[in-house]
């Protein structure tokens, strides 16, 4: 089956893909084991090898092919590493917010959530000069407030939902923020940790391959957006950085595809906003409920 009806997408091009990474670094270790991170010096060198090594890598291929991405930081990594922070804006990458110690607002109060919005905006503007546009909310978690925050302080886009398969446009009151959902992530598939056991294991790269590859083949048909989510720590492995270039050799045969930042494809919307769906960032409450057994 081929979709013939399809997203308004600049140039008659069929589809938009954005690599994004989100280099969640060091602060990885501290979602992980709040309580002994501090003294867990090699967990802490597992989390550091995605800026500090794997970033590097990830630019050079990136560079070879002519591709621009979207890096999503947290502010703390971010300090950690201006180094990497100054080479992904010197490749013309897009850098986006990624909260600032990768919190999960899910149970935060709201304060809080514009406290720590702030933070990650000061690190880049003091660090490189960038004001972020773009917000993917660590955890992928967003509140029903959260949309309304991101827009009143100049955000453009989300990249934290998947509400469809193409953008789409979130009401706030200060306007409609886009939302470019996100397709696959290889945190499930490569994200693990021994102590205390997070993760599913560890996934064959040919295996993910395959995942990235069907899910793209699938959005390419249906004229959507593919916003893959790679995490550097283990995006950047020898063996998974294999795939990664397999993934983008296999993109670059389908010949309709418009490669581009988030950002590019958020300013895009907004010119076709008209067209796009919008939805309310409510959640329905339920008016039943079986009591817990
Ligand atoms: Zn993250």
């Amino acid at each position: 089956m081929t979709v013939t009806q399809s997203f308004p997408w600049p140039d008659g091009r069929r589809l938009a893909a954005s690599l994004t990474f989100d280099m969640d670094g060091e602060a990885t270790a501290y979602i992980i084991d709040r309580a002994h991170a501090h003294e867990r010096l090699s967990l802490m060198s597992e989390y550091a090898y995605g800026p500090s090594v794997a970033l590097p890598k990830i630019l050079r291929l990136l560079e070879e092919y002519e591709i621009r991405a979207t890096f999503f930081v947290p502010g703390f990594v971010a300090e950690l590493h201006p180094e990497g922070i100054e080479a992904i804006v010197r490749g013309g990458h897009e850098l986006a917010h990624h909260g600032y110690m990768h919190e999960n607002p899910v149970g935060l109060p709201e304060d809080y959530d514009e406290e720590i919005l702030l933070k990650g905006i000061e690190v880049f503007e003091r660090l490189v000069g960038v004001r972020p546009v773009g917000y993917r909310s660590p955890a992928a978690e967003n509140k029903p407030s959260t949309p309304a925050l991101l827009k009143r302080h100049g955000f453009r886009y989300d990249s934290s939902m998947g509400g469809s398969d193409y953008p789409y446009l979130v009401a706030t009151p200060h306007g409609p923020l886009v939302e470019l959902p996100g397709a696959h992530s290889d945190w499930q598939h490569f994200g693990y940790s021994q102590n205390p056991k997070v993760g599913t294991g560890i996934s064959s790269p040919n295996k993910v391959l395959d995942v990235f590859a069907r899910e793209f083949d699938g959005l390419y048909d249906r004229g959507a957006i593919f916003v893959s989510v790679h995490h550097p720590m283990v995006a950047g492995r020898p063996s998974r950085l294999l795939m990664l270039e397999r993934l983008i050799r296999h993109m670059r045969r389908f010949p309709r595809v418009w490669w581009a930042t988030t950002d590019e494809i958020a300013r895009h919307c907004e010119t076709v906003a008209d067209r796009l769906a919008t939805v309310k960032p409510e959640i329905p409450a339920p008016n039943w409920l079986r009591p817990p057994v």
